[in-house]
Protein backbone atom coordinates (compact mmCIF):
# COMPACT_ATOMS: atom_id res chain seq x y z
CA UNK A 1 0.00 0.00 0.00
CA UNK A 2 3.06 2.46 0.76
CA UNK A 3 4.56 1.51 -2.55
CA UNK A 4 1.58 1.47 -4.58
CA UNK A 5 -0.11 5.17 -2.74
CA UNK A 6 -3.84 4.21 -3.29
CA UNK A 7 -6.07 7.28 -2.92
CA UNK A 8 -8.75 4.56 -2.27
CA UNK A 9 -8.64 1.44 -0.74
CA UNK A 10 -10.72 -1.45 -1.54
CA UNK A 11 -11.66 -4.37 1.57
CA UNK A 12 -13.39 -7.23 -0.18
CA UNK A 13 -14.54 -10.46 1.60
CA UNK A 14 -15.21 -11.56 4.55
CA UNK A 15 -15.19 -9.25 8.02
CA UNK A 16 -11.80 -10.22 8.91
CA UNK A 17 -10.53 -9.19 5.27
CA UNK A 18 -12.28 -6.00 5.93
CA UNK A 19 -11.56 -5.03 9.20
CA UNK A 20 -7.89 -6.26 7.95
CA UNK A 21 -7.86 -3.61 5.27
CA UNK A 22 -9.80 -1.01 7.86
CA UNK A 23 -6.47 -1.34 10.06
CA UNK A 24 -3.92 -1.49 6.66
CA UNK A 25 -5.25 2.08 6.04
CA UNK A 26 -4.88 3.44 9.77
CA UNK A 27 -0.94 2.56 9.22
CA UNK A 28 -0.92 3.65 5.20
CA UNK A 29 -1.81 7.18 6.41
CA UNK A 30 0.34 7.26 10.05
CA UNK A 31 2.73 4.40 9.55
CA UNK A 32 3.82 5.08 13.42
CA UNK A 33 0.44 4.89 14.61
CA UNK A 34 0.72 2.99 17.80
CA UNK A 35 -1.65 -0.26 17.67
CA UNK A 36 -1.94 -0.47 21.83
CA UNK A 37 -2.54 3.08 22.05
CA UNK A 38 -5.76 2.66 19.36
CA UNK A 39 -7.59 0.14 21.75
CA UNK A 40 -8.94 2.62 23.68
CA UNK A 41 -12.34 3.87 21.87
CA UNK A 42 -12.29 6.61 19.54
CA UNK A 43 -8.39 7.42 19.62
CA UNK A 44 -7.59 6.43 15.84
CA UNK A 45 -6.25 9.53 14.20
CA UNK A 46 -8.60 11.32 11.68
CA UNK A 47 -8.38 9.73 8.45
CA UNK A 48 -9.27 10.30 4.67
CA UNK A 49 -5.92 12.46 4.66
CA UNK A 50 -4.37 10.22 2.06
CA UNK A 51 -7.34 7.03 0.60
CA UNK A 52 -11.13 7.18 1.30
CA UNK A 53 -12.32 2.97 1.83
CA UNK A 54 -14.65 0.94 -0.40
CA UNK A 55 -16.02 -2.11 1.49
CA UNK A 56 -17.70 -5.15 -0.69
CA UNK A 57 -18.95 -7.98 1.84
CA UNK A 58 -18.94 -10.92 0.75
CA UNK A 59 -20.38 -12.69 4.10
CA UNK A 60 -23.60 -11.29 5.98
CA UNK A 61 -23.13 -10.76 9.48
CA UNK A 62 -20.92 -8.74 10.77
CA UNK A 63 -21.87 -5.25 9.25
CA UNK A 64 -18.45 -3.90 8.80
CA UNK A 65 -19.25 -2.10 5.51
CA UNK A 66 -20.82 0.12 7.32
CA UNK A 67 -19.31 0.26 10.79
CA UNK A 68 -16.69 1.73 12.84
CA UNK A 69 -15.17 -1.00 14.12
CA UNK A 70 -12.30 -3.53 12.92
CA UNK A 71 -11.94 -6.54 15.15
CA UNK A 72 -7.97 -7.44 15.21
CA UNK A 73 -6.79 -10.37 17.22
CA UNK A 74 -3.69 -11.18 18.77
CA UNK A 75 -2.95 -15.03 18.71
CA UNK A 76 -0.05 -14.55 21.14
CA UNK A 77 -1.82 -13.24 23.64
CA UNK A 78 -5.49 -15.14 22.75
CA UNK A 79 -6.98 -11.23 22.79
CA UNK A 80 -9.01 -9.73 20.27
CA UNK A 81 -9.14 -6.24 20.33
CA UNK A 82 -12.25 -4.10 18.92
CA UNK A 83 -10.74 -0.94 17.34
CA UNK A 84 -13.55 1.35 17.65
CA UNK A 85 -14.08 4.74 15.97
CA UNK A 86 -15.89 6.43 13.70
CA UNK A 87 -13.19 7.04 11.70
CA UNK A 88 -12.99 3.55 10.21
CA UNK A 89 -16.33 3.70 8.63
CA UNK A 90 -16.26 3.28 4.93
CA UNK A 91 -17.12 5.60 2.60
CA UNK A 92 -18.95 3.39 0.55
CA UNK A 93 -20.47 -0.30 0.75
CA UNK A 94 -21.31 -2.40 -1.78
CA UNK A 95 -23.91 -4.27 -0.58
CA UNK A 96 -24.47 -7.21 -3.26
CA UNK A 97 -26.32 -10.35 -2.33
CA UNK A 98 -25.30 -12.02 -5.62
CA UNK A 99 -21.62 -12.02 -4.10
CA UNK A 100 -22.72 -14.30 -1.19
CA UNK A 101 -23.68 -17.18 -3.75
CA UNK A 102 -20.76 -19.05 -3.28
CA UNK A 103 -20.74 -18.95 0.76
CA UNK A 104 -20.36 -22.37 2.58
CA UNK A 105 -23.70 -23.18 4.67
CA UNK A 106 -21.60 -22.96 7.83
CA UNK A 107 -20.26 -19.43 7.29
CA UNK A 108 -23.97 -18.27 5.91
CA UNK A 109 -25.67 -20.01 9.25
CA UNK A 110 -22.68 -18.28 11.94
CA UNK A 111 -22.51 -14.93 9.91
CA UNK A 112 -26.12 -15.03 10.07
CA UNK A 113 -26.59 -15.67 13.77
CA UNK A 114 -24.02 -12.54 13.95
CA UNK A 115 -26.13 -10.24 12.11
CA UNK A 116 -29.42 -11.41 14.42
CA UNK A 117 -27.11 -11.00 17.81
CA UNK A 118 -26.06 -7.67 16.50
CA UNK A 119 -30.03 -6.66 15.91
CA UNK A 120 -30.89 -7.60 19.32
CA UNK A 121 -27.74 -5.83 21.42
CA UNK A 122 -27.95 -2.76 19.83
CA UNK A 123 -32.24 -2.76 20.41
CA UNK A 124 -31.65 -3.39 24.06
CA UNK A 125 -28.18 -1.69 24.62
CA UNK A 126 -28.36 1.52 27.08
CA UNK A 127 -28.11 4.16 24.25
CA UNK A 128 -31.48 5.38 23.09
CA UNK A 129 -31.58 5.82 19.49
CA UNK A 130 -35.09 5.70 17.35
CA UNK A 131 -32.97 4.83 14.17
CA UNK A 132 -30.83 1.86 15.84
CA UNK A 133 -34.45 0.53 17.04
CA UNK A 134 -36.08 0.39 13.61
CA UNK A 135 -33.29 -0.96 11.95
CA UNK A 136 -32.67 -3.56 14.62
CA UNK A 137 -36.22 -4.79 14.14
CA UNK A 138 -36.04 -4.88 10.89
CA UNK A 139 -33.04 -6.60 10.79
CA UNK A 140 -34.02 -9.00 13.18
CA UNK A 141 -37.41 -9.91 11.07
CA UNK A 142 -35.65 -10.65 7.98
CA UNK A 143 -32.72 -13.02 9.34
CA UNK A 144 -35.70 -15.05 10.92
CA UNK A 145 -37.71 -14.78 7.89
CA UNK A 146 -34.57 -15.98 5.31
CA UNK A 147 -31.58 -17.47 7.39
CA UNK A 148 -32.93 -21.12 7.12
CA UNK A 149 -33.67 -20.53 3.27
CA UNK A 150 -30.00 -19.03 2.68
CA UNK A 151 -28.39 -22.20 4.36
CA UNK A 152 -30.41 -24.52 2.54
CA UNK A 153 -30.25 -23.20 -1.00
CA UNK A 154 -27.54 -21.57 -1.27
CA UNK A 155 -28.62 -20.21 -4.84
CA UNK A 156 -31.29 -18.40 -3.71
CA UNK A 157 -30.35 -14.88 -4.31
CA UNK A 158 -33.08 -12.96 -3.14
CA UNK A 159 -32.83 -14.86 0.34
CA UNK A 160 -28.85 -14.35 0.10
CA UNK A 161 -29.66 -10.51 -0.78
CA UNK A 162 -32.15 -10.10 2.09
CA UNK A 163 -29.69 -11.31 4.75
CA UNK A 164 -27.24 -9.23 3.41
CA UNK A 165 -29.78 -6.34 3.69
CA UNK A 166 -29.90 -8.03 7.11
CA UNK A 167 -26.35 -8.06 8.26
CA UNK A 168 -25.97 -4.03 6.97
CA UNK A 169 -28.88 -3.09 8.75
CA UNK A 170 -27.64 -4.78 12.08
CA UNK A 171 -24.53 -2.94 11.67
CA UNK A 172 -26.31 0.67 11.15
CA UNK A 173 -28.09 -0.03 13.76
CA UNK A 174 -25.44 -0.99 16.97
CA UNK A 175 -23.23 1.76 14.70
CA UNK A 176 -25.32 4.07 16.54
CA UNK A 177 -26.66 2.20 19.71
CA UNK A 178 -23.80 -0.46 20.03
CA UNK A 179 -23.30 -3.66 21.55
CA UNK A 180 -23.31 -5.80 24.77
CA UNK A 181 -22.36 -8.47 26.54
CA UNK A 182 -22.67 -11.63 24.42
CA UNK A 183 -20.02 -9.61 22.11
CA UNK A 184 -17.53 -9.02 25.30
CA UNK A 185 -17.53 -12.62 26.35
CA UNK A 186 -17.77 -14.04 22.19
CA UNK A 187 -14.62 -11.61 21.53
CA UNK A 188 -12.58 -13.78 24.19
CA UNK A 189 -13.70 -17.22 23.14
CA UNK A 190 -12.77 -16.72 19.91
CA UNK A 191 -9.47 -15.20 20.52
CA UNK A 192 -8.53 -18.15 22.74
CA UNK A 193 -9.84 -21.44 21.14
CA UNK A 194 -11.20 -19.69 17.80
CA UNK A 195 -14.49 -20.20 17.99
CA UNK A 196 -16.19 -18.56 15.09
CA UNK A 197 -17.84 -15.22 16.12
CA UNK A 198 -21.28 -16.22 14.54
CA UNK A 199 -21.65 -19.35 16.35
CA UNK A 200 -19.89 -17.71 19.71
CA UNK A 201 -22.51 -14.88 19.47
CA UNK A 202 -25.00 -17.61 19.60
CA UNK A 203 -24.32 -19.55 21.66
CA UNK A 204 -24.34 -16.72 24.52
CA UNK A 205 -27.49 -14.70 23.12
CA UNK A 206 -29.85 -16.82 24.42
CA UNK A 207 -28.36 -16.73 28.16
CA UNK A 208 -27.67 -13.43 27.92
CA UNK A 209 -31.54 -12.41 27.45
CA UNK A 210 -32.05 -14.68 30.40
CA UNK A 211 -29.60 -12.63 32.26
CA UNK A 212 -30.17 -9.08 31.40
CA UNK A 213 -33.93 -9.45 31.31
CA UNK A 214 -34.40 -8.44 34.79
CA UNK A 215 -32.49 -5.20 33.62
CA UNK A 216 -34.93 -4.19 30.39
CA UNK A 217 -38.57 -4.57 29.20
CA UNK A 218 -37.06 -4.13 25.67
CA UNK A 219 -37.16 -8.06 24.82
CA UNK A 220 -40.78 -8.33 24.45
CA UNK A 221 -40.70 -6.09 21.60
CA UNK A 222 -38.55 -8.45 19.88
CA UNK A 223 -40.37 -11.36 20.81
CA UNK A 224 -43.55 -9.80 19.18
CA UNK A 225 -41.99 -9.88 16.07
CA UNK A 226 -41.17 -13.77 16.18
CA UNK A 227 -44.69 -14.28 17.22
CA UNK A 228 -44.07 -14.64 21.07
CA UNK A 229 -44.56 -12.56 23.96
CA UNK A 230 -41.70 -12.63 26.83
CA UNK A 231 -37.84 -12.43 26.82
CA UNK A 232 -37.88 -16.09 27.41
CA UNK A 233 -39.68 -17.13 24.55
CA UNK A 234 -37.73 -14.37 22.28
CA UNK A 235 -34.70 -16.54 23.77
CA UNK A 236 -35.92 -19.69 22.85
CA UNK A 237 -36.96 -18.97 19.43
CA UNK A 238 -33.24 -18.10 18.76
CA UNK A 239 -32.20 -21.55 20.15
CA UNK A 240 -34.73 -22.73 17.85
CA UNK A 241 -33.28 -20.74 14.93
CA UNK A 242 -29.81 -22.17 15.91
CA UNK A 243 -30.64 -25.41 15.70
CA UNK A 244 -32.64 -25.38 12.62
CA UNK A 245 -29.45 -23.98 10.80
CA UNK A 246 -27.07 -26.68 12.14
CA UNK A 247 -25.69 -24.39 15.27
CA UNK A 248 -24.70 -25.67 18.45
CA UNK A 249 -26.02 -24.78 21.51
CA UNK A 250 -22.47 -25.02 24.22
CA UNK A 251 -18.94 -24.10 24.22
CA UNK A 252 -17.79 -27.83 25.26
CA UNK A 253 -18.90 -29.17 21.80
CA UNK A 254 -16.02 -27.71 20.78
CA UNK A 255 -13.38 -29.77 22.20
CA UNK A 256 -12.55 -27.44 25.07
CA UNK A 257 -11.83 -30.00 28.04
CA UNK A 258 -12.92 -28.56 31.47
CA UNK A 259 -9.38 -28.44 32.87
CA UNK A 260 -8.35 -26.34 30.30
CA UNK A 261 -11.94 -24.56 30.62
CA UNK A 262 -11.20 -24.01 33.95
CA UNK A 263 -7.75 -23.01 34.00
CA UNK A 264 -8.50 -19.76 31.40
CA UNK A 265 -12.03 -18.98 33.38
CA UNK A 266 -10.73 -15.92 35.27
CA UNK A 267 -8.59 -14.50 32.49
CA UNK A 268 -11.40 -14.36 29.57
CA UNK A 269 -14.12 -13.38 32.49
CA UNK A 270 -11.39 -10.36 33.05
CA UNK A 271 -11.08 -8.89 29.62
CA UNK A 272 -14.90 -10.00 28.91
CA UNK A 273 -15.07 -7.21 31.92
CA UNK A 274 -13.05 -4.79 30.40
CA UNK A 275 -14.49 -5.02 26.58
CA UNK A 276 -15.60 -2.09 25.31
CA UNK A 277 -18.84 -3.53 24.61
CA UNK A 278 -19.63 -4.46 28.08
CA UNK A 279 -20.61 -0.60 28.78
CA UNK A 280 -23.43 -1.11 26.78
CA UNK A 281 -24.90 -3.53 27.98
CA UNK A 282 -28.41 -2.59 29.56
CA UNK A 283 -27.20 -4.68 32.86
CA UNK A 284 -24.44 -4.17 34.31
CA UNK A 285 -22.28 -7.01 35.07
CA UNK A 286 -19.98 -8.38 37.82
CA UNK A 287 -16.80 -10.23 37.38
CA UNK A 288 -18.72 -13.31 38.95
CA UNK A 289 -21.92 -13.07 36.59
CA UNK A 290 -19.97 -13.36 33.26
CA UNK A 291 -18.10 -16.40 35.33
CA UNK A 292 -21.85 -17.63 35.31
CA UNK A 293 -22.63 -16.90 32.09
CA UNK A 294 -19.52 -18.54 30.86
CA UNK A 295 -19.83 -21.52 32.55
CA UNK A 296 -24.09 -21.90 32.21
CA UNK A 297 -22.83 -20.85 28.49
CA UNK A 298 -19.99 -24.49 28.38
CA UNK A 299 -22.64 -26.57 28.99
CA UNK A 300 -25.17 -25.72 27.18
CA UNK A 301 -27.12 -24.99 30.26
CA UNK A 302 -30.06 -22.31 31.09
CA UNK A 303 -28.61 -19.42 32.91
CA UNK A 304 -30.42 -19.22 36.03
CA UNK A 305 -30.81 -15.67 37.15
ZN1 LIG B 1 -20.68 -9.40 15.89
Amino acid sequence: MRDFEPDWIVGLGGCSAIDAAKMMWVFYEYPDADFEAMTKPFTVPTLRQKAKFVAIPSTSGTGTETTGLAVITDREKGVKYPIVSYELTPDIAIVDGEICASMPAHITSNTGLDALTHCVEAYVSNIEDNYADVLAKGGLEIVFQNLEEAVNNPGNIKARQNMHDASFMGGLAFNNAWLGIVHSLSHQVGALYGIPHGAANAIFLPNVIRYNQTATSRYPDLAKIVGRTSAEELAQEIEKLRASVNNIGSLKAFGISREDWEKNLDFISKNALEDPCTGFNPRKPTLQDLKDLYNASFEGDIYQN
